[in-house]
């Protein structure tokens, strides 16, 4: 019989009833330090005093309108978003797949009221992820995210990630725009170097195409800049950002510049719940956080700390873990074994971690953590390896 939960999961045999900062506590009484953060989403950790602050007393005013009236929350949270970064203006969503649909709208749009009515075609690299809409599946191509579900959107050019000259051969007359996450985080961590993320600007900006980052994972101050792109220097047209946003409240964002966002006019575009009063009174005490002097330098020192030891473990459990990637706090290590096994592993010594492609175990860890987590992390990982060396010898 079919679970009532469409089983469209493969669920680990557990249910949490707490959390508390970097912790989860299960309905069995067992604890775990979290670093899987519900795939990168409770940035500020489990239970935020200051988020549950935001979200109760916003609960007790109003908690939906539809975007039929203005909604504050959305006004002083998109200025905050565009006063901190590239864009102009920004539209609000419930989820990533959604801030994703209307950045490649957006991009499509674009060119259409430029007159440029062929250009249409979008840009996209192998092992990306851009979520489970028709469009982002489309987008991706990857077989274990479109088989069974043609026919596909048609629309986008997909190329190795990495590969310049594959993008410059890619691009013909009917090219809107590329769409890149800087850093791939369902399909393993895989890191774009800052030549391969300026050589696409430059690309875009010699043929008129739009830039078009998906930072839903690597966004909101996962790799200890605001956003990872960042680190290269440059700056997109369009960006996706969700996960990270709302703490754990589903929020999600499309930011654009003025000119990338030209067609999205009155009636273009919509959502019932995007960016709702309860949405953004959590969005934007998630932006008090990462906005305090010092949280994004915090990230990038711990994520260091974190990444040494990761390199540690390596050495001493070469079988195990053949490598480490990431920036920040988004960290991966490259699996000996199947990844599913020591994602389980892992998890029965109290370490929440998720699996991503390329057998890599990904660690998101909160933002918060602090040292003691960070050793706390790393003696699991180091007894689970050796358990596994065990197992294999
Ligand atoms: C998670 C993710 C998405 C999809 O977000 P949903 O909220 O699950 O729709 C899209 N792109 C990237 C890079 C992601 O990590």
């Amino acid at each position: 019989m079919i679970p009532v939960v469409m089983p469209t999961y493969s669920r680990a045999d557990v249910v949490f009833e707490r959390g508390e900062g970097p912790y989860l506590y299960a309905t069995d009484g067992r604890r775990f330090l979290d670093f899987a953060a519900g795939v990168a989403v409770t940035a500020l950790g489990h239970a935020n005093p200051y988020l549950i602050k935001a979200l109760t007393e916003q609960a007790h005013k109003v908690w939906h309108t539809s975007n039929l009236f203005r909604v504050a929350g959305q006004e002083s949270l998109a200025k905050r978003l565009t006063e901190v970064t590239f864009a102009d203006t920004v539209f609000f969503t419930n989820s990533g797949a959604e801030a994703w649909e209307c950045g490649a709208k957006a991009v499509r749009k674009y060119h259409y009221e430029k007159g440029d009515k062929k250009r249409t075609r979008i840009i996209t690299f192998e092992q990306a992820f851009h979520g489970r809409t028709l469009g982002a599946i489309s987008a991706a191509q990857q077989e274990k995210l479109v088989k069974g579900f043609a026919p596909l959107l048609d629309g986008f050019d997909l190329v190795p990630f990495g590969d310049l000259d594959a993008v410059r051969k890619a691009v013909t007359d009917q090219t809107a725009g590329i769409c890149v996450e800087p850093i791939q985080g369902e399909g393993g961590i895989r890191v774009g170097s800052v030549e391969f993320l300026r050589g696409l600007r430059e690309i875009c900006d010699e043929h008129g195409l739009l830039l078009f980052l998906d930072e839903i994972q690597s966004g909101m101050g996962r790799t200890g800049k605001l956003f990872a792109h960042e680190w290269a220097g440059i700056t997109p047209d369009v960006m996706a950002v969700a996960k990270g946003i709302g703490g754990g409240f589903p929020l999600g964002a499309c930011l654009a510049t003025e000119k990338a966002a030209s067609g999205m006019t009155a009636g273009t575009h919509g959502s019932t719940y995007g960016g709702n009063p309860l949405a953004t009174a959590v969005g934007n005490a998630v932006m008090d956080k990462v906005l305090e002097p010092g949280f994004l330098e915090h990230v990038q020192r711990i994520g260091g700390v974190l990444e040494e030891r990761l390199h540690g473990l390596v050495s001493e459990h070469p079988a195990v873990f053949k490598s480490v990637r990431g920036k920040g706090l988004i960290l991966g290590l490259v699996c000996g074994p199947a990844v599913g096994d020591v994602v389980a592993k892992l998890r029965a010594n109290g370490l929440l971690s998720v699996p991503a492609g390329d057998n890599v175990v990904r660690l998101l860890p909160p933002l918060i953590i602090g040292e003691a987590e960070v050793e706390e992390a790393v003696g699991i990982l180091d007894k689970t390896a050796a358990e596994i060396s065990g197992e294999m010898a």
